[in-house]
């Protein structure tokens, strides 16, 4: 599959653990907001890690960590993605897994095989067709994301579901009716559109954060 990232200890990326996270390359969706988007677009232009490399230093590290997160682009593309968890569950490390959720088929198998620990799921926006596509820049099937809600919402498997909030869509009442979709979950995470580098330069700046604009008028930008 091709490693593009390897951070070898975060505090960011799994709420309340000590992780380390690799990057997987390509994406199935176009979000507008992405900040990721050179790995979704143009993952050649990054080397790979090579496993062996990463395993020696997960093995140095594994008494400090608590777990590896997998993220990307979206790992669920990767049909090797079962092995490679399976290797770090071997080196005795848990595993939380990012994914955008169209692919519920591979969470079935991963989550049946028990290498998933801590599923992060997005919830782009409300599960109707023109919302959810608005946000994701491509055609969704809401069917395939019910079905990969559903792996948390059951509690086959621990997780949360987060949203990348932008003001200009996700207004107080789209919140409100995603709150209702969302009231069985055990965890729902907002975070912050970044608006320097997003994958479509419409998104940029003027319609940040307010924060954010005001950073930006401080530094006089
Ligand atoms: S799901 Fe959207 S935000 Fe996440 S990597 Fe893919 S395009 Fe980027």
């Amino acid at each position: 599959m091709g490693i593009k990232g390897f951070i070898e200890t975060s505090f960011l990326d799994w709420p309340g653990k000590i992780c380390a996270v690799l990057f997987l390359p390509y994406c199935n969706l176009r979000c507008p907001y992405c900040h990721n988007h050179e790995l979704v677009l143009h993952p050649d232009r990054f080397s790979d890690f090579p496993w062996d490399t990463i395993q020696q230093r997960l093995e140095v590290l594994r008494n400090w960590l608590d777990g590896v997160c997998i993220t990307g682009g979206e790992p669920t593309l990767h049909s090797d993605l079962p092995e490679l968890l399976d290797r770090i569950h071997g080196l005795g490390l848990a595993v939380k897994l990012d994914t955008n959720g169209t692919h519920p088929e591979m969470l079935e198998f991963l989550i049946s095989q028990k290498l998933v620990d801590y599923l992060a799921m997005d919830i782009k926006g409300p599960l109707d067709q023109k919302s959810y596509g608005r946000s994701a820049g491509v055609r969704i099937s809401i069917p395939e994301i019910k079905k990969s809600m559903e792996f948390i919402l059951s509690g086959r498997v621990a997780g949360e579901f987060r949203t990348t909030v932008v003001p200009e869509w996700h207004t107080a009442p789209v919140l409100a009716q995603m709150a209702l979709e969302l009231k069985e979950a055990p965890k729902w995470t907002h975070q912050a559109f970044n608006p320097a580098q997003p994958l479509d330069p419409a998104l940029r700046v003027e319609r940040g954060h307010g924060f954010e604009r005001a950073a930006n008028k401080a530094n006089g930008s």
